[in-house]
């Protein structure tokens, strides 16, 4: 690339959500609360749970799983689920935030780095991280609505999940002034090793036992936040 495109360009420092930030995934415990408050039945409840197993594995198609996901909160006002998310945020995540996790965007915020979110979570989550945490911007998945404000039960491509983290991320780069190649990314996931490799600056956090061996091949820092 010519030095030309670098030219001024910034790093910013990119953070996947569940199972770095938090140590646990937290599209689990929102099944949980949905169902406990009687939003989702039992059959709903044990499918979250055998598609966070595959989730955590790599081995489902994600953006199938997380079109049937979707389509169960179609017609539900956006305004409803957004309130909900942010109290659920608030009485079951904000408190786990790894001590790592402060400490590293503590720093990236001294060094004047933008700080975002990129996570496979809902916009409606990442928002009510965003201001908790202190993050500058957010991309995750977002669900468009209709006219009335309900959820039409689908999702914006591409998925915020893999390869589609790449594009959001360069994309967010393109429009804010920032270089990929200055960067740093951190996740736990197999599934995020594109992004990883798409930054100057990967860290491994809390990995699965395959970005664990795939980070000790090619030499990505392994940090360990709990
Ligand atoms: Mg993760």
């Amino acid at each position: 690339m010519p030095a030309t495109d670098h030219d001024g360009a910034r790093g910013a420092a990119f953070f996947d959500l569940d199972g770095t930030l938090v140590p646990f995934n937290s599209g689990m415990r929102f099944a949980r609360y949905e169902h406990r408050n009687k939003r989702i039945g039992n059959l709903s409840l044990a499918q979250s749970a055998v598609w966070m197993l595959l989730y955590h594995l790599s081995l489902v198609d994600m953006t199938r799983a997380f079109g049937r996901a979707v389509a169960y909160y179609r017609g539900v006002a956006e305004a409803d689920l957004d309130a909900r998310t942010r109290t659920w945020f608030e009485q079951e995540i904000v408190e786990h935030l790894l001590p790592g996790a402060r400490t590293a965007i503590a720093e990236h915020r001294a060094a004047g780095r933008p700080l975002v979110l990129l996570s496979s979570t809902s916009s409606y989550l990442a928002r009510a991280a965003q201001d908790s945490w202190g993050f500058d911007d957010w991309l995750a998945n977002r669900f468009p609505t209709d006219d009335n404000g309900r959820l039409t039960g689908d999702f914006a491509r591409p998925l915020c999940y893999g390869p589609g983290k790449v594009e959001l991320a360069r994309r967010w780069a393109a429009d804010h002034g920032v270089d990929l190649a200055r960067s740093w990314f951190y996740s736990d996931s197999f599934s995020d090793v594109p992004m990883l490799a798409a930054v100057g600056h990967p860290v491994v956090v809390l990995p699965d036992p395959r970005l664990r061996r795939h980070a000790k091949k090619v030499g990505w820092p392994i940090a360990r936040w709990s």
